[in-house]
């Protein structure tokens, strides 16, 4: 069968649409809010709700086949490429609505995620799974959730820290956050369960925004629950304690969880690539206007130092974008992604990070200034190394799968 690597007409209609997006509404605005933290990115917000979810406009031939999951990821891609922190500030599901794909029933999926579509304000989703003592190691969480049988409730008890887009999903209402929690501590992996909070439930208390290196256009806060309650159907798929099995399908516990970074290791990938490539951008134009030429073609012994350097990172923004494709690809036929989701996930996180210092390092006084931006995309993409998922416990996931390996034995 031949291979192709061409896109369908949707996801060039898509990315022409977000890269105009990119251009026009959050480049101008980039610098103000990295400047502004903890701001409100109104006429972003504003504009996003109103305008930007409504989407592209569809294909010639609406029945044409389209990339799917492909699409999302371009589209992370683009608006990356205008501004991450921007993009992580949207009103959307976000983290909140993968948790609630991957772990929901088709009825929760439509109850919680319908208010995006059709609420009258904007509204926020977040996840919250990281505490102090359980960051890589997600089966360490210590809040519980205990279910209160006089009341037919769940009541959650415990304090997250670092949940991106945290302020909107836990105050402004119609927000949803997807809080990690334990029904049964003895049982490990196999007790933790994902239940949705709603904006504003009583019990939940937003402490504080953190003051962040990058991304600083992004709320991410800390949050208490103490005897927060929510009905019973707010717990993600189903409340039986079973023996934790990697291997077996169907599980919607921790399985269910996790599988959240199947969908989304992904798309943070594609950030890394948005950033990436807005630096690579620059940094090409500049040595355009320069005079210095990047011949492709001349041998690897004939090319000049800046050349083999450009070379390299364009290599490893482009390996970093077909991993990422690949992997959004089987997510959106329904195969596994597992091995395939941390692969993307690692490599551009690395990719990034590198791409953008070499950025910084060969544009010298240009790169290091904040009249520009290109300092800014490096603050902002180390986090893509960080969030979902670390370089190295990503690098972890890609050992296990390849060498099939249990968490246990190779941890
Ligand atoms: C800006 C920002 C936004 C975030 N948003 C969210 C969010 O929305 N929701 C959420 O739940 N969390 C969020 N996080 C938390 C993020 O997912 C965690 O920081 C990340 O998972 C790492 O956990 P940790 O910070 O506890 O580090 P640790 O787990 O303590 O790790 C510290 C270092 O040790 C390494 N390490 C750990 N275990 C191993 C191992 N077994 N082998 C090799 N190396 C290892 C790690 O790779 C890392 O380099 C966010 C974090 C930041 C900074």
């Amino acid at each position: 069968m031949p291979i192709s690597f061409d896109l369908s007409e949707s996801s060039r209609i898509s990315k022409d649409h977000y890269n105009k997006i990119a251009r026009e509404q959050m480049r101008p605005i980039s610098r103000k809010y990295d400047e502004a933290e903890h701001t409100l990115p109104t006429e972003w917000v504003d504009f996003w709700w109103n305008t930007g979810r409504k989407g592209p406009p569809p294909p010639s031939d609406p029945n044409a086949p389209s990339d799917g999951f492909v699409t999302v990821c371009i589209q992370a891609e683009e608006i990356c490429w205008g501004d991450c922190g921007l993009y992580l500030r949207m009103p959307t599901p976000a983290l909140g609505g993968s948790a609630v794909g991957a772990a929901g029933t088709p009825e929760q999926r439509k109850h919680f995620l319908a208010p995006f579509r059709e609420g009258g304000h904007p509204i926020w989703g977040a996840m919250a799974i990281t505490e102090s003592g359980a960051g890589s190691d997600a089966a360490a969480i210590e809040t519980t959730a205990d279910f209160d049988d006089d009341t037919g409730e769940w009541v959650l008890n415990g304090h997250k820290i670092f949940c991106t887009a945290g302020e909107g999903s836990s105050t402004v209402d119609g927000g949803i956050t997807v809080v990690w929690a334990t029904v049964d501590k003895s049982a490990g992996r196999g007790g933790i369960k994902s239940f949705v909070v709603p904006a504003n439930t009583p019990g939940m208390t937003l402490i504080g925004c953190e003051k962040k290196m990058g991304i600083r256009a992004s709320d991410t806060v800390s949050l208490r629950f103490e005897n927060c309650r929510i009905p019973s159907d707010h717990l993600l798929g189903s409340p039986e304690v079973k023996k934790y099995d990697p291997k077996k399908s169907g599980d919607k516990g921790f399985k269910g969880a996790m599988a959240t970074f199947d969908a989304s290791r992904p798309i943070v990938a594609a950030m890394a690539v948005g950033v990436g490539r807005a630096s690579l951008d620059f940094l090409k134009q500049e040595l355009e206007s320069q005079g210095v030429e990047i011949r492709y073609d001349a041998p690897p012994r004939e090319q000049t130092a800046i050349e083999r350097d450009v070379i390299g990172m364009e290599a490893d923004l482009q390996a970093a974008r077909l991993l990422t494709w690949r992997a959004a690809w089987m997510m959106g036929k329904g195969k596994p992604n597992n091995l395939e989701a941390s692969m993307a996930k690692a490599k551009a996180g690395l990719a990034v990070t590198r791409i953008t210092q070499k950025s910084v390092e060969l544009l010298g006084p240009l790169g290091y200034s904040r009249k520009l931006l290109v300092e800014k995309w490096m603050r902002d993409a180390k986090i893509n190394d960080i969030f979902e998922g670390t370089q190295q416990i990503n690098q972890l996931i890609v050992a296990r799968r390849v060498l099939d390996y249990s968490s246990s034995m190779l941890r």
